[in-house]
């Protein structure tokens, strides 16, 4: 999708991804094979572009420095390295001052267990590398049996982040965009839906009190300055029960709250993407009508009995407003995000009542 945008603003675009018929390379120019961890690949990339950017965070280190012997590569391997390691990224947002949930970090079983007695025995429990969609996360007391013992084998004996479960009301996220002229736009927040931990819908504009909003925006900005950003930076954050604004995660890249910009936006995530890392002017962020997305996972490929099924995607495609938005991924496996619906609505609640209703046509 940012492929798309990129070519749509006449640029030429080559990608890097370990699966050599990954989705972007029906849109793209050429396309490099290479593990995360390769930092040949990453050079050889970078050898023909202007600009090298990201949208998955677990690059390695050596693959961006690699690149950035032969390119700038937006965002930077500074802020990469910190927000790479979740034990890093919360110790860096804590230590400015921005509101985060308790956690603990720990490093072995018996420091896991302590945190999870010290942080009222409800707690998600998540890898310190790696993981996103909840995967290398692990609950525990949530009514499952799995202690510390079995949560810190499960998640393969690596240092992880204890955090107490917050009793929350909702869940939303602002997109913020910085180019290296250091021009900062940040989006209207999105109002997220997550099940079993992944992003089910989302919609934007979340309908959040004013007050939330700002403070929301206040934050987004500051760590975007707080790091330099050079491209997309969206911050999940938690509003709990008790009226708090906490910050949850940090994603440095186009993300799937954002995925209904495109319609609900002026200038689309992926769009602003291209313009941030290209040092562009930032496109306009106003919101043109509300819109979410409900997002498709490989299940509905799958039938009762794990066979292969079509979705019905006539029948979701007749609900008012609804587009389709397929990915190409070849492996509908289940909990694989494979594409989304996009919807518009008078209100952010009929777009998502829409969403909704064509997902369950499928
Ligand atoms: P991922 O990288 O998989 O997106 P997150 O840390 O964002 O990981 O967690 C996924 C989801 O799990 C969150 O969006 C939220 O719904 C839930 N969650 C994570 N941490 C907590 C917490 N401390 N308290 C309550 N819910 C949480
Ligand atoms: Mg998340």
């Amino acid at each position: 999708m940012t492929a798309m945008a990129a070519r749509s603003l006449g640029y030429r675009v080559q990608v890097m991804d370990p699966d050599s018929s990954c989705p972007a390379r029906f849109v793209v120019d050429a396309c490099f094979e290479g593990s995360w961890n390769d930092a040949r690949a990453a050079a050889n990339l970078a050898r023909g572009c202007d600009v090298v950017t990201l949208e998955i965070e677990q690059v390695a280190i050596e693959c961006l420095e690699a690149a950035g012997r032969y390119a700038p590569v937006r965002p930077g391997a500074a802020m990469m390295r910190i927000i790479q390691d979740r034990i890093l990224q919360k110790e860096w947002l804590r230590g400015c001052g921005f509101p985060v949930g308790e956690y603990r970090a720990v490093t072995s079983a018996q420091e896991m267990a302590e945190a999870i007695s010290m942080l009222g025995g409800r707690c998600f429990i998540k890898s310190a590398h790696g993981g996103y969609d909840g995967r290398s996360q692990v609950k525990v007391g949530f009514g499952s049996t799995c202690d510390a013992v079995e949560a810190w084998t499960m998640l393969g004996q690596r240092p992880c982040v204890v955090e107490k479960a917050l009793e929350l009301d909702r869940e939303i996220s602002v997109m913020v965009a910085r180019s290296p002229r250091g021009e900062v736009k940040s989006f209207p927040s999105a109002m997220n839906h997550h099940e079993n931990q992944i992003l089910v819908w989302s919609v934007i504009p979340s309908s959040v009190a004013p007050e939330i909003e700002a403070g929301a925006q206040r934050i987004a900005r500051e760590i975007a300055d707080g790091f330099q950003l050079e491209g997309l930076l969206a911050v999940e954050m938690f509003l709990t029960k008790s009226g708090e604004l906490l910050v949850n995660e940090l994603a440095p890249r186009p993300h799937n709250s954002y995925h209904a910009s495109e319609r609900a936006c002026v200038t689309s995530q992926f769009e602003q993407a291209v313009r941030a890392v290209c040092n562009l002017p930032l496109g306009d962020v106003s919101i043109v009508q509300p819109a979410a997305i409900v997002n498709l996972l490989g299940d509905l490929w799958l039938d009762k009995e794990g066979q292969p099924r079509e979705p019905r995607f006539d029948q979701a495609l007749a609900v008012p407003g609804v587009r389709l938005h397929l990915y190409e991924k070849h492996q509908p496996r289940k909990g694989r995000k494979m594409g989304h619906l996009s919807g518009v609505g008078a209100i952010p609640a009929e777009a998502v009542e829409r969403v909704l209703e064509a997902k369950a046509r499928l």
